[in-house]
């Protein structure tokens, strides 16, 4: 692989910014990928990784590590509140391989980012600083000037071809340099956990993807199986005056019982923990040669479960402009243009769906219907512009020959 002579600073080694930088290094650029923790974090816990994600992660290479470490459901069952039966179950698997040309699979967020990394760590133009959140960054002409302070290092000033600030939803990078807004939060709160295997067993299929609606809440289950766990993440409302959250969600008293979710519970006990759910809207992606992406650039609901899968879409999309364009800048016009309008859409659809689940009754009779009369198939119909995408092809064709392949 010859190198291109460029350098590509990335801060922040979350799955949107190792999944930039192992693009970048496979296709010939020099890579120093900054971050603020002393590792690769561990925060987090279950991610769905859709098709049009996934086929990205394939094409660098990370297919078969991928599947010893995730699991691909059959399906995923829906139950409105209360219910014996599910509503409908939505086909995965084969169905969705066969359909969008890679799997749907569930795994945890930690062994995501540990693939990835790994391969980042095989490559030697790949050079990854931990305890390093700050820094400053300055836009000229030639490219960037970088100055980096590590922790207990002396300050290093590195020159480079542009800049990517891969630092999440409370992004430095966004408001300090580009001058953007923070994130916003939106009322929302989700309670994540971990039970053991057999917890959750009885309570839901250890196969499938499980969506449990409540009134003003949902859960969202999936099993783990190589990790002998079953992730639980919990969607409710909780005002901003609230303070403190707790370490258990407060669920909104309910008319009847709901044995399945009691379980459920009961299994998670005490062991949660909230994450207060912000979204951040901005139109500037960039300025001069300095750029952001993933929820730097676009924090969502989760509510599509896509959040993730945009970060590898826009390393998809921005590596390849990077490599090719005559200046970062002209690469970021690009990129903004092939980008914005897809997560746009994909956040408004989220957004939707976060009002759709919380429904209350009679409302909630409604929605059940309509999700009844679309069928196993309906989201596989009503969402092939989302998983089908390829973010390579997309791309013009010119930048497409090398893209990382
Ligand atoms: C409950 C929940 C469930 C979700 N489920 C899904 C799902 O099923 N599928 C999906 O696709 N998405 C899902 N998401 C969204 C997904 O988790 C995020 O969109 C994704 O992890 C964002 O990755 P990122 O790399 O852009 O940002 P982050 O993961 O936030 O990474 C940012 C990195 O930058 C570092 N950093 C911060 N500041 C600095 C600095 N100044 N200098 C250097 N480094 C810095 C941080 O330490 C961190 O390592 C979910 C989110 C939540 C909350």
């Amino acid at each position: 692989m010859p190198l291109t002579g460029r350098t590509y600073h990335i801060a922040g080694a979350g799955i949107s910014g190792l999944t930039l930088a192992l693009a970048l290094a496979r296709s010939g650029g020099k890579v120093v990928l900054l971050e603020r923790s002393s590792a690769i974090s561990e925060f987090g816990a279950g991610l769905q990784v859709s098709p049009n994600a996934r086929k990205i992660l394939n094409n660098l290479g990370l297919d078969e590590v991928l599947a010893a470490r995730s699991l691909e459901p059959a399906g995923i069952d829906i139950y409105p509140y209360a219910s014996r039966q599910p509503l409908v179950t939505l086909e995965l698997g084969a169905s969705m391989r066969a359909a969008f040309g890679a799997s749907y699979s569930v795994m945890h967020r930690a062994d995501l980012a540990d693939a990835i990394y790994q391969a980042c760590r095989q490559l030697p133009n790949i050079e990854i600083l931990f305890n390093t959140g700050s820094w400053t960054v300055e836009s000229h002409a030639s490219g960037v000037t970088v100055n980096i302070d590590q922790t207990g290092k002396k300050t290093r000033t590195d020159d480079g071809f542009a800049f990517i600030g891969a630092d999440g939803v409370h992004s430095r990078t966004r408001t300090e340099i580009l001058g953007g807004p923070p994130g916003q939060y939106g009322g929302r709160v989700a309670w994540r956990t971990l039970v053991p295997f057999d917890a959750a067993a009885g309570a839901i299929a250890l196969d499938k993807v499980s969506v449990l609606f409540g009134p003003n809440y949902h859960l969202v289950c999936y099993p783990l199986p190589h990790r002998q766990q079953v992730n639980l993440a919990l969607f409710a409302q909780v005002a901003e005056s609230q303070g403190e959250f707790g370490t258990r969600p407060q669920l909104p008293p309910a008319s009847r019982p709901s044995p399945r979710i009691d379980i459920l519970l009961a299994a998670a006990g005490d062991g949660w923990t909230p994450w207060p759910l912000y979204t951040v809207g901005t139109p500037t992606w960039h300025r001069g040669n300095i750029g952001i992406l993933g929820d730097a650039a676009h924090a969502m609901v989760p509510f599509q479960a896509q959040g993730a899968a945009m970060g590898i879409e826009d390393a998809a999309t921005l590596a390849p402009l990077l490599i090719t364009e005559p200046s970062a800048e002209a690469a970021f016009k690009n990129y903004e243009r092939l980008r914005q309008q897809r997560v746009a859409r994909v956040a408004r659809i989220s957004a939707t769906n976060g009002r759709i689940f919380h429904m209350r009754w009679p409302f909630s009779l409604a929605r059940n219907l309509a999700i009844r009369l679309q069928g196993p198939r309906g989201h596989m119909r009503r969402l092939a512009w989302l998983y089908g995408h390829d973010a390579e092809a997309a791309l013009p064709s010119a930048t497409r020959q090398v893209g990382p392949g």
